[in-house]
């Protein structure tokens, strides 16, 4: 396995190479079983990683092994439910501005507990402990749409893509991003991770 780091990918192709690690996770052929010395001393003296994840904590959705991705090529910011706050702001803000990630992708996944949580908090009045109420606070402006009498894995599955769609509108209410996005030195896409397949859909805008 030859050493990528020092490279610089655009944003277009930053975006392939996840698409075919992720393609080649589901066909069973990932190729990133072990890091070889070398390269750990090599990434030692610096990181320049292609794209920055703002994923979920659940311990299904892995970002390096559902992209099939080695150290140092991505940059990797997990909390439930995939959501901003400001020191998810300030990491990717880091992501952009010293590490130069020109693609950043929001992930979001099938059967997230935290959406679950949400879901219920918002038409069933459920209650949680403090400070996951707050974190929940993050999502419920997303779930407006939601039908309420909906089957639950079909308010699940509309959720789940709401949330993401809701973090990237989020990300782009924020000028630097909006300045960085025109100016296409950053390109920032939603994904939906299917947990029962392995596949990743990138969204539309
Ligand atoms: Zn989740």
């Amino acid at each position: 396995m030859s050493h990528e780091t020092g490279l610089r990918y655009t944003a277009g192709e930053a975006l392939a190479r996840l698409a075919d690690g992720n393609a080649r996770f589901v066909r069973g052929e990932a190729r990133f079983p072990t890091v070889q010395k070398e390269v750990l001393a090599a990434l030692a003296k610096g990181q320049q990683p292609y794209a920055t994840i703002l994923g979920c904590s659940d311990s299904r959705v892995p970002p390096e092994l559902v992209f099939d991705a080695g150290f140092g090529e991505l940059f990797i910011i997990r909390l439930a439910g995939n959501v901003l706050s400001p020191e998810v702001a300030g990491t990717m803000q880091y992501a952009g501005t010293h590490l130069k990630t020109p693609l950043f992708v929001v992930l979001g996944h099938e059967g997230c507990g935290a959406i679950h949580a949400a879901l219920q908090a918002k038409f069933h009045g459920a209650r949680d402990r403090s400070r996951i109420e707050e974190l929940l606070q993050n999502i419920l402006p997303a779930l407006d749409a939601i039908d309420p009498e909906a089957p639950l894995d079909e308010q699940m599955h509309a959720a789940v893509e709401a949330n993401v769609r809701w973090t990237l509108r989020r990300i782009r209410a924020m000028p630097e991003a909006q300045v960085r996005e025109a100016e296409g030195i950053m390109k920032l896409v939603g994904a939906i991770l299917s947990l029962s397949t392995g596949v990743v859909q990138f969204l539309d805008e």
